[in-house]
């Protein structure tokens, strides 16, 4: 007795996945991503259901490397962004996590603090997206200076592609090349993979790579890119149909009337809404799968309901199971109709949905 709104994490198809991805980079040390609650999948369980195999977990700030650990994990824990207020330095210490550094500020702040353990440090590499980072200059020149912290126990070299997802872009091998470049001058183990890159790139699988949206099944590419077919579905997003309401030519369906019937329609309405993640901006024509079978979206998606065309469906009735992306319809082809990527309809799954582990 209950809404049906429910988001059914499929742990195993996560390790398949992963596995997948490390095979793709040789067995090499491979990072599963989990940030931004394993985007959406609920980062505990997933981290829980790798630990056995995963190498290393990283996460965007320390409160989600907190989670973990609190959670029991053991495995390394990288921050991707490293820290953002000096306070955080002594849980890193403590709690053993890998820390990016990315700016001189973090660099300042580090040695002037004292920490119980000396840290695994990801030195930042901006070799071209220009976001976060030092360029190969400025950190070949202080190289020395972090090289003497004792502060620091170990460094791994790590820059991230802009490009990654489209495989023809020039971008990416001026990238793989001048991070190569400075690992080799440095002499550091390097880490340069994205999904996109370890499934497109093989020039970037270096010591390390840090598959994220893959590990949810969901593609990097536009959907008509082959090479993520071999992925598994980790995320099947169903509700129901709630009510049913055959209607006449010129009646219109949901906010604003965009719909309006052109002939006699069946009119589904499913307890699924933007409330709960599903995209606002899906529009008319999106597909859903009804009982099994294809349908699609009819009318504006509105907080806690949208509506689906059972014109063609008479079999369909009241409690009907409804698919909005799962094993039956790829999230990707979803997000395309909404005009997004996967990664923000993962990220995007609110509290109010329920997740079922299987
Ligand atoms: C999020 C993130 C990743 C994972 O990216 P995907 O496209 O999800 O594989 C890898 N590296 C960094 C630095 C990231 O921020």
């Amino acid at each position: 007795m209950s809404r049906a709104a429910t988001a059914i994490i499929h742990l195993d198809a996560i390790r398949q996945n992963y596995r997948l991805a490390k095979n793709l980079g040789h067995n090499r040390g491979t990072l599963a991503v989990v940030k931004a609650n394993a985007y959406g999948h609920g980062a505990v369980q997933v981290a829980q259901a790798l630990e056995h195999e995963a190498d290393a977990f990283a996460v965007a700030c320390i409160e989600e490397a907190i989670e973990l650990r609190t959670a029991g994990i053991q495995k390394p824990i990288l921050l991707l962004e490293g820290f953002f207020t000096p306070d955080e330095l002594p849980i890193i210490a403590d709690m053993d996590f890998w820390c990016a550094l990315h700016c001189r500020e973090q660099v300042e702040i580090l040695s002037g603090t004292t920490l119980s353990r000396p840290l695994h440090a990801w030195l930042k590499l901006d070799s071209g997206m220009h976001r976060l980072g030092f360029n190969a200059a400025e950190l070949t020149s202080l190289f020395p200076r972090l090289q003497k912290l004792p502060q620091i126990a170990e460094m791994t070299l790590m820059t991230h592609l802009a490009c990654a997802d489209e495989p023809s872009s020039p971008m990416n091998a001026q990238q793989i090349t001048a991070a190569r470049q400075l690992a080799a001058t440095l002499q550091l183990p390097i880490s340069i993979a994205n999904s996109a890159a370890v499934l497109a790139h093989p020039a970037s699988h270096g010591d390390w790579q840090r598959p994220g949206i893959m590990l949810y099944g969901a593609s990097p590419f536009a959907m008509s890119e082959p090479l993520s077919q071999p992925l598994q579905t980790t995320m099947t997003l169903q509700s129901e149909v709630i009510a049913i309401h055959d209607l006449e030519p010129g009646d219109s369906v949901g906010y604003g009337a965009t719909w309006v019937c052109d002939k006699p329609m069946r009119i589904g309405t499913v307890a699924m809404g933007y409330a709960d993640g599903y995209p606002r901006h899906a529009g008319n024509g999106t597909p859903v799968w009804v009982d099994s079978k294809p349908s699609q979206l009819v009318g504006r998606v509105s907080m806690d309901m949208l509506t689906v065309d059972l014109t063609d469906r008479p079999d369909v009735g009241l409690g009907a199971k409804v698919e909005l992306w799962g094993e039956n319809l790829n999230a990707g082809i979803v997000a395309e109709h909404a005009g997004t990527i996967p990664y923000t309809l993962f990220t995007g799954i609110t509290q109010r949905v329920k997740k079922i582990y299987a």
